[in-house]
């Protein structure tokens, strides 16, 4: 829900309170920046919360705008999603990032895994599982290695549809994650007739942990819910010493945040895996 009514509205200049670009405007120049390479992922390490260790990235995507700079994801992904232009650029993400991790495992980090996160019109629109299938044997990674994160608004739509292509996505050997958990309006025990496998709490959750008594016993709850159904727990938006606390208390299993690490490019995340940082 948080996501709603951001759209058009975010080509406001709103100090000005001006239209700064009309949105057939930036709807070319998006074309425009996927033909042109203007697209890139930047990567956000996540990590074991018992070895310390990275295990996996979720690529991020973000769009190098000649003259402007570097815009986030919230910026145009909702336009994206709304003219279907998500369908070619999803692609495009799945692709780059499988290609980025098969280029980790050939360097020897074999372990690693990727994240990429998956718009539900993409569900709709696209026969995923055969998408999937396709690029894991491009780029040469084993279907384990990659994870899709989904939002509960994927799960929403069409339920038959969704839980067939989400079953085909398991019999590949894929991970489910389910996404900003806790923002939405279902409980864990209702999400779990999908076959998602596991579950991030939401940064709003996490940033709460250390500064109101209600906002920690609500993750403490999420993260033994989540346990009881044998799912694996990760933190999102881990920014303190004493949120990462909170999490190994708690027993979450894995953590994501600035606190370790900012999405990087792929190449400065080549030298954090040389340099083997631990938390
Ligand atoms: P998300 O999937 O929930 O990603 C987490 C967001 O939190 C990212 O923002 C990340 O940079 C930010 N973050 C990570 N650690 C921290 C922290 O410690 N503190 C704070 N305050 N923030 C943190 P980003 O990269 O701007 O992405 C925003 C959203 O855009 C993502 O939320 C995701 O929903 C969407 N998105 C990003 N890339 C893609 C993509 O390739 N496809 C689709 N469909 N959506 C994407
Ligand atoms: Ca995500
Ligand atoms: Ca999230
Ligand atoms: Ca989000």
């Amino acid at each position: 829900a948080k996501d709603k009514g951001r759209n058009a509205y975010q080509f406001y200049n709103h100090k000005m309170g001006v239209l700064v670009e009309e949105r057939a405007e930036i709807e070319h120049a998006l074309h425009q920046a996927l033909a042109q390479g203007e697209l890139e992922l930047h990567y956000q390490p996540k990590v074991n919360l018992v070895s310390g260790k990275i295990y996996g990235m979720e690529a991020l995507l973000r769009w190098r705008r000649p003259g402007i700079g570097l815009v986030p994801p919230d910026r145009f992904i909702p336009l994206a999603e709304e003219t279907g232009m998500i369908i070619a650029i999803g692609e495009w993400v799945l692709r780059t990032a499988c290609a980025q991790l098969g280029v980790w495992h050939a360097y020897g980090f074999a372990h690693l895994t990727m994240a990429v996160n998956v718009s539900a019109r993409q569900f709709r629109q696209v026969d995923m599982p055969q998408l999937v299938r396709a690029v894991l044997a491009d780029c040469g990674v084993p279907a384990h290695c990659l994870e899709l994160e989904l939002t509960e608004s994927v799960l929403m739509q069409n339920r038959d549809l969704v839980v067939r292509a989400l079953e085909q996505l398991k019999e590949i050997g894929v991970t489910l994650a389910l996404d900003d958990f806790g923002t939405g309006y279902s409980s864990l025990s209702y999400l779990k007739q999908f076959p998602i496998d596991v579950v991030k709490i939401d940064q709003s959750f996490i940033h709460d942990v250390t500064d109101s008594v209600d906002g920690a016993s609500l993750t403490r709850s999420i993260i033994a819910m989540a346990k009881s159904l044998h799912l694996a727990t990760v933190a999102e938006g881990v920014e303190t010493e004493g949120q990462l606390g909170f999490l190994n208390t708690n027993h979450c299993d894995a953590m994501q945040g600035y606190y370790f690490s900012r999405p990087l490019p792929g190449a400065e995340m080549d030298l954090m895996l040389y340099a083997g940082t631990r938390l």
